[in-house]
């Protein structure tokens, strides 16, 4: 499945909640699940973390829906097999 694949299917399950909610509201969701996925990081808690990951992309696609964003598009254009900073790959930029 592709990203873009991945983001239709959230449309299909939530795009009527999540354009009712809101850019704001949903913001805060994402932001939201950032923070629990950071919990689980912090615990070492491999299932809490996968958990959270799959929460952390959900919420992203969501928030990309309803600001018509395509996240695939975005994220292969920025960084599309090379560092968008130092244009090389693997990145030699420095810490
Ligand atoms: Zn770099």
């Amino acid at each position: 499945m592709h990203i873009s694949e991945f983001q239709e299917m959230m449309r299909r399950l939530y795009f009527h909640r999540d354009n009712e909610r809101g850019v704001k509201g949903t913001h805060e969701w994402l932001v939201e699940e950032v923070e629990e996925l950071r919990e689980a990081l912090e615990e070492e808690d491999k299932e809490a973390i996968e958990k959270e990951f799959a929460d952390v992309i959900a919420w992203l696609a969501s928030l990309a829906n309803i600001t018509g964003i395509n996240l695939e598009k975005a994220a292969l254009e920025k960084y599309n097999n090379k560092c968008p900073k130092c244009r090389c790959s693997p990145c030699q930029c420095t810490f």
